[in-house]
């Protein structure tokens, strides 16, 4: 076995600290890499508190995993030493239902084994995440990164920008269209990017006034604050698309009744409680209400490649690891600019 270390949390109920484990053997088709940055997701503060469902502890969180190839198995072809690499929210699936081999395997019928908190496709030994030193995953699930972009700021891409990038390409999001975006957040502003550079106008609908000078710099057009009443009602009707990236409970009702008819809202923010959805709040206008899970690993790469084309990566605030539990503080409040990144050679 590998020994690695990195940051844990015992239980739910405690801090994330230093801890030691083992990682498997590189087996032959396997890729070993350097953790150079890891970003942090809200989906790692809602599984480490155990908001969805009891989780696997220790838990090791961490799944915008960006780094160095350190070494390679037998029967590796695509990745050499010294490659700059990125693991996302999947390291492996059953490769034989007809999602994965659709190339969606983050919606495997087996289920694909998440990078933390989850298990290898014996079901049996747990995964951990990206807030250590090193990983070891199959080569089908480990991506290409392009040195031409910031390194630190390319890791968020692994899964706040997957989450956004697909659902966007899915509905075809282009020129025409008014996207809005609720939430500013990790994946509210990658939401925003793709969005203007698909040709969209975009707005931002934000609980946070304070926001929208970035907003307007990261691209948007316009700005709501959805506390103020008269603002939302400015756009009631107004959106083919709106892609809802909140991570607490709110009312859904509210936003739906933003699009104009036929339009669509795309849930990807994963609140730990149920929001109750009115009927009228669909059928009046023949509304669809959507939802998306990351991306597979072939649009993955496309998006990687896309964003390095359009030099296009996230707005990040590196941090040390010993940090952490402050970001997280910071997190909750809404207050991220827009992603934290944590400088692995900080462990
Ligand atoms: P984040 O950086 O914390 O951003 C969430 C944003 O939501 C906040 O910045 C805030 O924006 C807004 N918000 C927070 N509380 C709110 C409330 N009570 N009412 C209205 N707005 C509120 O989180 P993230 O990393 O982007 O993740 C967002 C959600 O997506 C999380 O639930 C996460 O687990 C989920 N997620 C899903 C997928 C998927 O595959 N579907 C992948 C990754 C993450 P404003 O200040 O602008 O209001
Ligand atoms: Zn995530
Ligand atoms: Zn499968």
């Amino acid at each position: 076995m590998i020994q690695a270390k990195g940051y844990a949390a015992q239980t739910p109920e405690t801090d994330l600290a230093p801890w030691s484990f083992e990682r498997r053997e590189v087996g032959d088709h396997d890729v070993q890499f350097d953790i150079m940055f890891c970003g942090v997701c809200h989906s790692d503060l809602h599984q480490i508190k155990n908001d969805w469902f009891p989780g696997i502890f220790p838990m090791v969180p961490g799944h915008e995993i960006v780094g160095k190839v350190q070494k390679v198995g037998a029967h590796v072809k695509r990745y050499k030493v010294g490659d700059l690499v990125g693991v996302g929210c999947m390291v492996d699936s059953c490769r034989s239902c007809d999602e994965c081999k659709e190339g969606l395997e983050q919606y495997c019928q087996a289920g694909s084994s998440q990078t933390y908190n989850g298990t290898e496709q014996d079901k049996k030994t747990p995964t951990y995440g990206g807030y250590s030193n090193t990983i070891i995953v199959n080569e089908d699930f480990v991506l290409r990164i392009s040195d031409k972009l910031d390194l630190a700021s390319v890791a968020p891409l692994l899964c706040a920008g997957i989450t956004t990038y697909s659902p966007l390409r899915h509905w075809k999001v282009s020129k025409g269209h008014k996207l809005g975006v609720v939430g500013l957040g990790g994946l509210g502003h990658m939401a925003v990017k793709f969005g203007v550079s698909f040709g969209a106008e975009v707005t931002v609908l934000s609980t946070s006034e304070s926001k929208e000078a970035d907003a307007k710099k990261l691209g948007a057009h316009k700005f709501v604050v959805t506390k103020d009443k008269a603002q939302l009602k400015s756009v009631r009707g107004s959106f083919d698309f709106i892609i809802d990236t909140v991570s607490a409970k709110h009312d859904m009702n509210t936003y739906l009744g933003l699009l104009k008819t036929n339009g669509v809202m795309i849930c990807v923010g994963v609140p730990s409680e149920p929001s109750p959805i009115a009927a009228f709040s669909i059928i009046v206008g023949r509304k669809s209400l959507a939802g998306s899970s990351i991306g597979g690993i072939r649009e993955t790469q496309e998006m990687l490649d896309y964003c390095s084309d359009h030099n296009i990566v996230s707005d990040i605030e590196v941090i040390a690891m010993k940090d952490i539990t402050q970001a997280y503080e910071r997190m909750l409040k809404g207050d991220v600019k827009y992603r934290f990144v944590i400088d692995m050679a900080t462990l």
